[in-house]
């Protein structure tokens, strides 16, 4: 099953991908429009939208979804996730998922959008899975913490690095919160729909140029690990987004380093999911 969010109102995804049903009109008004609302009867939802009648669907363009999750009360990103990725930051591999950061949730869009490079920044790419919350999650264990996950989509945690890595004691999140630095969907995919939830390929490129591929069995902390860790500290909560961490091949760490530029086109894909595509622009008067 595929949920999206078409002009701020929750759609269902035909399974060809091609036509979109309203659920509050399907559904007679049980379920609301609210996209982020659905999280919190997830279970019902699932049971509701199983054996909803699709045949109103209506064509839809990708420029006019939102975010799958576009309001979280959580938002929670890892750094340093694939080992080469960790490497060509010019760290080690983590022992314990301890960088842990936030993209304040102004920044989250959909999946198809014109993005303005911050004047004077560095802006860099990096691909990631993106898992949404659809039970809450409390001293969970690996083995169950796939139970507590709505679906999966496709994320660009764009981050501006001089702001990132500025300060004796730098903070990740403002840097990674400009506006439009959040990027998701197209959609949100159930985990039934995978032949290997645990095993997905990832990537991005720029204009027409592959600079990462990766796949998840690589992460270092997979999803359920993630859950499991995070929620032995705090609960995870309906509707929260967890960014998962991205493979090698970031414009950080690349010699020489490169950044985004005005004109460029980066399109972000993960198998099974779809793709995101942002197009850069310069700010007025830079
Ligand atoms: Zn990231």
């Amino acid at each position: 099953m595929r949920i999206a969010n078409l002009s701020g109102r929750l759609v269902l995804i035909t399974p060809d991908g091609g036509a979109a049903v309203d659920v509050e009109r399907a559904s007679d008004g049980r379920f609301g429009a609210d996209p982020q609302a659905v999280y919190e009867q997830w279970d019902a939802f699932v049971s509701w939208a199983r054996t909803a009648d699709s045949s109103a669907g209506e064509a839809f363009a990708e420029e006019d979804l939102g975010a799958p999750a576009p309001a979280p009360r959580q938002l929670l990103a890892i750094g340093l996730n694939y080992s080469e990725h960790a490497a060509e930051s010019g760290f080690g591999v983590p022992d314990a998922p301890t960088v842990m950061f936030t993209k304040w949730a102004s920044c989250l869009t959909g999946p198809v959008t014109e993005v303005v490079l911050p004047t004077g920044g560095h802006t860099d790419w990096e691909v990631e899975l993106v898992a949404v919350i659809g039970r809450a999650a409390r001293n969970v264990s690996e083995e169950d913490a796939w139970d507590h996950v709505a679906g999966l989509t496709v994320g660009q945690d764009l981050s501006e690095r001089i702001t990132q890595t500025a300060g004796p004691s730098p903070q990740f999140s403002l840097g990674k919160s400009l506006p439009g630095f959040g990027p998701m969907g197209p959609w949100l995919v159930t985990t039934d729909e995978f032949d290997d939830r645990d095993d997905l390929e990832l990537g991005c490129s720029i204009n027409g140029e592959q600079v990462q591929k990766g796949r998840t069995r690589d992460l270092i902390f997979s999803v359920p690990a993630m859950i499991s860790k995070l929620s032995e500290k705090l609960p995870l909560l309906p509707g929260d987004v967890l960014f998962t961490g991205t493979p090698a091949g970031v414009g950080l760490g690349r010699t020489p380093q490169r950044f985004l530029a005005p004109g460029d086109e980066l399109i972000s894909h993960i198998t099974g999911i779809g793709e995101l595509r942002q197009r850069f622009v310069a700010a007025p008067g830079a």
